[in-house]
């Protein structure tokens, strides 16, 4: 018998190894719900409810094609063990994952049970990602290669026989509590296909323009982020669809195209940053937890009850849009980009807190919670990596900039209910129109200042660049600064692919 083991490829639609694993005699197509995942502290109740809706909608595909889904619940090698106990397993079949620091250490302990038992696991490509890479030199163009690959058809009818599923435990089950979310992403394949659909015919039009205010970026981004994170889409089929969709656009006139071409290349190259970035955590899991570039090692030290940190995490700051921007995404789920890297770095910066400790914390809010992209950007916007830019959002110019007029703060922060546009961004300026509201914890430019003089001290030793150079070469998107920094410091070749520098 062979398993297709579903992970985070949540679909039987271009799902290679579900495909591959269909072709033996007998199949159980299994998801394994683990609980010992579910108690770690980067996940959480509103992930699970995307979660458990992906599975019914999963089941409801598979019971089409003769078999329905079958979950089982508790520790991954116990379950394997029963099932092979009872029916003998030959192969299994499921993608690649590059997931957190538990599941990368469940894997490893798999594998080298799988081989004890003689067991064969096949780890077909889940997507852009390339396992064992040496170097970055070539990736986007491989990236392109697997983007262009036809979709995996599932089969007409499952073979073999029928094997009997659990249910899917609640969330209290697992221990999961309410987190306060109250406007909850729907999970599963079909929803996604709408979104998707949705969005390149209709909402994404004005996308380039519109994606970094929270007010429009709400409906003009693609929404697609915990889709693709649970895999009821594929990176592929949305590359592809896109793609089609691009060369319809071409042909458009002027005035209808408008926005379009612009929005849809900006919305291209997400796609491929999305595996660009996880690219990261799979090439060095560790950075999870440890800053990319070592010299960041005893800049913020971990404090336990830091009043800054409890401030933060509950949107009470008083910064408006800082403030708006954590309560909408306690009660959502999901924030735009600019505003996600905005809280990283008012928590990093303005307050000086460790993004180790933060960036936990943000996982457990955002539904599309992605641990490659999530770590690379927290230590990004952290200005732990040595090869960014070090951008320090102003919080203030940013509710200037993208809600001028204070309405997303208003929907959110109700103690600025009636503070006129003069003051909305700076209440403090006017105590009348607060209420309850706390003043602000730090001052911003002071803060601001303080933080960046810290960074650059760093940044200009020698030792500091000379790492900066080694991740850039090894985390980096090729462009021509990487020409440079093998020609300034003398890498060969030959040792770039060995990674022996
Ligand atoms: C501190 C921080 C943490 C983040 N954590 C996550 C996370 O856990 N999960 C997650 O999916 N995204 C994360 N992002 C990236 C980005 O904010 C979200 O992907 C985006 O807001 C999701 O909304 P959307 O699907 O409408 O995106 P769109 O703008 O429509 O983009 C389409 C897709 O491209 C990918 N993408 C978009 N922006 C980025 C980016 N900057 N880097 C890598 N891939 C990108 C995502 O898969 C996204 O769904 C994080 C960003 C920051 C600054």
């Amino acid at each position: 018998m062979h398993i297709a083991w579903f992970k985070r490829d949540l679909r039987v639609w271009d799902n290679e190894a579900f495909t591959n694993a269909c072709k033996s005699k007998s199949v159980m197509p299994l998801y394994i719900i683990e609980p010992k995942l579910w108690e770690q502290d980067d996940l959480s109740y509103r992930q699970y409810l995307f979660l458990k809706d992906c599975l019914k909608d999963l089941d409801k595909e598979l019971k089409k094609i003769g078999h329905n889904l079958i979950i089982k619940s508790g520790d991954a090698i116990g379950i394997f063990n029963d099932i092979n106990n009872q029916y003998g397993i030959k192969e299994v079949w499921s993608h690649q994952e590059t997931w957190n620091f538990w599941t990368y250490e469940r894997d490893q302990r798999l594998r080298s049970w799988f081989k004890l038992q003689n067991i064969k696991w096949n780890e077909p490509k889940q997507n852009g990602v390339i396992r064992g890479l040496k170097n970055r030199d070539g990736w986007s163009r491989e990236w392109q290669k697997r983007m262009d690959i036809s979709p995996f058809e599932p089969p007409k009818k499952i073979k073999g026989h029928k094997f009997i599923s659990e249910t899917i435990p609640s969330a209290k089950q697992l221990g999961l509590k309410n987190d306060g979310i109250e406007i909850i992403q729907k999970g599963g394949r079909s929803e996604g296909l709408e979104i998707l659909e949705s969005f390149l015919n209709k909402r994404g039009k004005n996308y380039s323009k519109e994606m970094s205010s929270p007010l429009t970026a709400k409906n003009s981004s693609s929404r697609l982020s915990t889709h693709i994170a649970f895999g009821t889409l594929s990176i592929r089929e949305i590359v592809q669809k896109t793609t089609l969709r691009k060369k319809e656009i071409q042909k458009l006139s002027k005035d209808e195209k408008k926005n379009w071409p612009k929005s849809i290349n900006t919305f291209l190259s997400r796609l491929r940053w999305h595996c660009h970035f996880i690219q990261k955590l799979e090439d060095q899991p560790d950075i999870e937890f440890k800053n990319m570039h070592s010299s960041y090692n005893k800049l913020r030290n971990e404090t336990n009850n830091n009043p800054f940190f409890e401030s933060w995490k509950n949107g009470l700051t008083g910064y408006p849009m800082v403030d708006a921007c954590m309560r909408s995404l306690i009660k959502t789920g999901w924030l735009n980009f600019r505003m996600r890297a905005m809280l990283m770095s008012f928590a990093s910066y303005h307050l000086w807190l460790p993004w180790q400790k933060t960036s936990k914390y943000l996982a457990t809010l955002f539904t599309d919670y992605e641990p490659g992209i999530h770590y690379s950007q927290s230590q990004m916007q952290s200005g732990t990596t040595g090869i960014n830019a070090i951008r320090i959002y102003n919080p203030i110019k940013q509710g200037i900039d993208h809600d001028s007029d204070g309405i997303f703060i208003k929907q959110w922060v109700k103690e600025l209910q009636n503070a006129p546009k003069k003051f909305i961004h700076m209440p403090w300026e006017n105590l009348n129109y607060i209420k309850d509201y706390p003043l602000p914890i730090v001052d911003e430019l002071a803060a601001r200042k303080a933080a960046a003089s810290k960074i650059y001290k760093l940044r200009k030793e020698q030792s500091h660049k000379i790492e900066s150079n080694k991740i850039y070469i090894k985390h980096g998107s090729r462009k021509p600064r990487v020409k440079k920094i093998k020609k300034n410091f003398k890498i060969k070749k030959e040792d770039i692919q060995k990674n022996l520098f």
